[in-house]
């Protein structure tokens, strides 16, 4: 017998939705079974009809909206229904933030069982559109014509994108650009079903203080017809540009870029500043995609830190060395760690750029690197870190515990795994005593926190 109390097909009169998924969906409770149905927001009542069912939860769709939220707006975008990109631009940005505040809460108190400590109001621009210094864009066709612009909602379609109100000015009309060359000269878009053609995507970046813009152009293969014409169309018409770089990725992945990079035209690198501190910027570098709010998020993990200018600070998981510069003008010394060479080598390079003489970087998984260290006889005062979606892994968070540094600063692009951790470091002995969510990617349910740990 099945406990399931809808079936598809069914009508229900009127649901009530509780919260949003992590996809931006509401859920709305029928006898504790979730249905998760697009375009309504939290506090809105709809009619719906169920359109599929699996055991754990099902899915509908809106035939008749009852109450409105007072945060619902219409998208500002034209191609918001199709592309994937943001998921929440039918809520106003107060709503937006409210939102991502509460799944921070619920998150702690759900996962990591904390169920005290203060998650403060979420950090949030003050003009939250074109904040993105990045676009990287896929290249294809759809009906015989070339189209560059966003995959759209759960599929590897592509959706042509005349411009993008989050993206900055400058990389949209690059796009534009390259688009229009491509045509030009009928070089063939990459199809991923075939694995055949030349572009697979393009990759524009603009210095946020700086203007400056670098292109990367990701093929399928070295050969790319029009080289030369490409770089003189750029050259002649984009104001800033200082880098193209042609990167080649022949692999059938969903990952963009590939091994092998060879500058076209200009320098290997961009710079642009963070508060006063310079950073160089390399095509496959991760670099924060909104500078203004990175700097937010950098005072607060700096504020976290409480530095006085003698304390031994690790940075894991520190790319391009971004954090571990910022805290370098308040410590000691700055050890940073990062698992991708090229990022060392770019994080090296910015200490240099800068002047700083009391840092180090080590290439390496963050989980052996810091292991080695504290056998070394290396501790720190205060550990930061700021890993990928997944988290930290569980042999760095045994050695913090016997490193014992007096603060932690977690910094985390991922609730879910954040509250994981913390709860891991709660009972290795530290006390979480805040948590600031900071909003590095309006209109998208991403969001990003920090939290401050304090041995108990
Ligand atoms: N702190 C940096 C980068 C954060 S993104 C900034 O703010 O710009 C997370 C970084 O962790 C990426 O650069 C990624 O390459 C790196 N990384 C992923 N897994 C890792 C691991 N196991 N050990 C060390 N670094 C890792």
């Amino acid at each position: 017998m099945s406990t399931i109390p809808v079936k598809k097909n069914d009508y229900i009169e009127e649901v009530y939705i509780e919260d949003l998924t992590h996809d931006g969906n509401g859920v709305a409770k029928i006898d504790g079974y979730p249905l998760f149905i697009p375009d309504v927001l939290p506090g809105e009542t709809a009619k719906v009809k169920v359109v599929k069912t699996t055991k754990k939860f099902g899915f509908g769709r809106v035939m008749d909206r009852l109450e409105e939220s007072p945060h619902r707006q219409e998208p500002p975008c034209p191609i918001y229904s199709e592309c994937g990109g943001c998921q929440i631009q039918h809520m106003d940005y107060e709503g937006q933030l409210k939102s991502k505040g509460k799944h921070v809460k619920d998150v702690m108190e759900r996962i990591g069982k904390i169920q005290d400590v203060p998650v403060h109001p979420v950090l949030g621009m003050d003009d939250p559109w074109r904040y993105r210094n990045k676009a990287q864009v896929p290249v294809g066709m759809r009906q015989g014509e070339l189209v560059a612009g966003f995959f759209a909602k759960g599929s590897h379609e592509i959706v042509d994108m005349p411009y993008c109100i989050i993206q900055h000015k400058k990389n949209d009309e690059v796009v534009q650009l390259v688009k229009d060359s491509l045509k030009k000269y009928g070089i063939q878009p990459y199809d991923e079903e075939k694995h055949q053609g030349v572009v697979r995507h393009v990759m524009v970046r603009t210095g946020h203080k700086t203007g400056e813009v670098m292109v990367v152009l990701v093929t399928k293969s070295a050969k790319l017809p029009f080289k030369e014409q490409l770089v003189e169309d750029l050259v002649h018409q984009v104001e800033g540009l200082k880098s193209i770089a042609h990167n080649i990725n022949s692999k059938r992945t969903n990952v963009i870029m590939g091994e092998e990079t060879r500058i076209l035209w200009g320098e290997r690198y961009i710079y642009d500043y963070i508060g006063d501190v310079r950073f160089a910027i390399s095509p496959r570098s991760f670099y924060q995609v909104n500078p203004e709010q990175t700097k937010v998020l950098y005072d607060k993990a700096l504020e976290f830190a409480g530095l006085t200018g003698n304390e031994t600070v690790i940075d894991a998981y520190c790319g391009i060395g971004t954090i571990s510069l910022f805290l370098a003008e308040r410590a000691k010394h700055v050890y940073g760690v990062e698992i991708v060479p090229e990022a060392i080598v770019d994080a090296k390079r910015n200490a240099e750029l800068n002047g700083f003489t009391n840092v180090e970087f080590e290439v390496g998984p963050a989980e052996d690197v810091i292991p080695a260290w504290y056998d070394r006889g290396i501790k720190a005062d205060v550990l930061v870190v700021d890993p990928p979606r997944k988290g930290c892994d569980e042999k760095l968070l045994d050695t913090i515990e016997k490193m014992k540094p007096e603060k932690v600063v977690y910094v985390s692009c991922n609730p879910a795994t954040l509250a994981r951790d913390l709860k891991v470091l709660q009972e290795g002995g530290y006390y979480t005593v805040e948590i600031q969510p900071v909003d590095m990617f309006p209109q998208t349910m991403h969001v990003e926190a920090v939290a401050l740990l304090v041995r108990k």
